[in-house]
């Protein structure tokens, strides 16, 4: 069997790797002319994330990059503990990676596989086996995989009515900084802020540390109508947001020069993608199961996915892999996808709701057993264990 990957982000190559590992020959075609070099902020891989990519003996490509994250604490815009949560102690800490190096890492262990990447090759039609590019070349296979991400052309080609993305109602900013003398060192934990106006996220440790904040905007705003506004009048707007709040936003603010700032535009998610596959294509990742980044599991879930789906190929005909596929993943992709979305809501509130969340956050902390969360973390992949169809 051979396979055809569209998009080299992270579903991609894992997918890739994964296929490979089935069996399965496999190829990517990237839309962009290289990696992401250089571009995009923090990500968070979450211990079933570094589980999924040890199901393909690839745990060391995130080990070797990311910083372990112990924890979250979250704050109220006073600087108070409301509490902490983080992965059961018997599972891998959450990774924080920065996107551009976690791009790049994923690339060049496929790539050490043997596996090939074609840059260059934007998707733009489907015609059976066949899939054509933007520069006119062609590529067959028998099997296709949309791993392109929260506005896949793949899943618009296999369905045209497929849900657009949803805005909720933030924006996206961070940076990475080193100039960090002075600060107290959070030891590992990420600290998150609901801040007064805006939701504040901070780690700082020896020598290096980052932020990302999520600011309420009625009107979504795409990365390049964000960056239209110029990143040193964000810098001023994010500076003035945060100013009553009692952490260091302002001061971690005031130390990122406008090149180092990353705007991301509009948070995004589709709560349900009807169609995950038809015919001999199948997407992975965002195009199937995009969540916004206020899960911290979008590339957790991509990876698993990958996993997942190379191992029904590997042992289920096409059509029943595509089936048993979707059924191993929907429930829990779509349920975390929903969590992400009320936390946004919780970011995004408004003066009223905002009063009543810092009343009530304390105890509903205070009474979260760690179970609520572990369901998330605690996902083992059995990559040896057989894939069987329902009785
Ligand atoms: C600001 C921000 C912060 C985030 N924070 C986190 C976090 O902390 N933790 C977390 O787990 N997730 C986070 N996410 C989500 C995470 O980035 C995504 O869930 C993840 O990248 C999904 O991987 P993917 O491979 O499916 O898609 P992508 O990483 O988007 O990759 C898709 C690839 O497909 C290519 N492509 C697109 N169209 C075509 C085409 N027509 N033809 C060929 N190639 C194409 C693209 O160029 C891209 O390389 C965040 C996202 C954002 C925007």
């Amino acid at each position: 069997m051979k396979a055809i990957v569209i998009g080299g982000g992270i579903a991609g190559p894992v997918a890739a790797m994964a296929l490979q590992k089935s069996g399965i020959d496999a190829r990517v075609f990237e839309a962009y002319s290289g990696t992401a070099d250089g571009v995009g902020g923090a990500l968070s891989i979450a211990p079933n994330g570094r589980t999924a990519l040890q199901a393909i003996d690839a745990g060391h490509v995130v080990e070797r990059i990311g910083t372990p994250m112990a924890g979250m604490v979250m704050q109220s815009w006073t600087g108070k503990r409301l509490g902490e949560f983080g992965s059961p102690p018997e599972l891998p800490p959450m990774l924080l990676v920065w996107r551009a190096e976690l791009y790049r890492a994923l690339y060049d262990e496929a790539v050490k596989r043997g596996i090939a990447f074609e840059h260059g090759k934007k998707l733009t039609h489907i015609d059976g086996d066949n899939v054509r590019f933007e520069d006119g070349t062609t590529a067959t296979a028998d099997v296709i995989i949309g791993a392109d991400g929260i506005r896949s052309t793949t899943r618009r080609l296999i369905d045209p009515a497929a849900p657009e993305p949803r805005y909720a109602g933030l924006l996206g900013f961070g940076a990475r900084l080193a100039d960090l003398d002075g600060l107290d060192d959070t030891r590992d934990k990420m600290h998150m802020v609901f801040g007064k106006q805006a939701f504040f996220g901070y780690q700082v440790g020896k020598g290096e540390g980052g932020w990302f904040a999520n600011l309420p905007h009625r009107t979504p705003m795409s990365a390049a109508q964000a960056r239209e506004v110029g990143n040193a009048e964000w810098l001023r707007r994010l500076a003035e947001v945060f100013r009553e709040d009692r952490v260091p936003a302002v001061e971690l603010i005031r130390r990122t020069e406008p090149d180092e700032l990353v705007v991301t535009g509009g948070l995004e998610d589709i709560p349900s993608v009807p169609t995950w596959h038809r015919g001999n294509v199948v997407l992975i990742g965002d195009a199937a199961h995009p969540t916004s980044p206020s899960s911290g599991q979008g590339a957790s879930l991509a990876i698993e996915s990958a996993v997942q789906l190379a191992r029904c190929l590997r042992d289920l005909p096409r059509e029943q892999a595509f089936q048993q596929y979707e059924r191993i993943r929907r429930h829990r992709v779509e349920r975390i996808i929903k969590m992400a979305a009320r936390t946004n809501s919780d970011k995004a509130a408004g003066p009223v709701a905002r009063v009543l969340r810092d009343l009530l956050m304390p105890t509903l902390m205070r009474l979260a057993r760690p179970s609520s969360f572990a369901w998330q973390f605690d996902h083992p992949i059995d990559w040896d264990a057989r894939v069987a169809l329902p009785t």
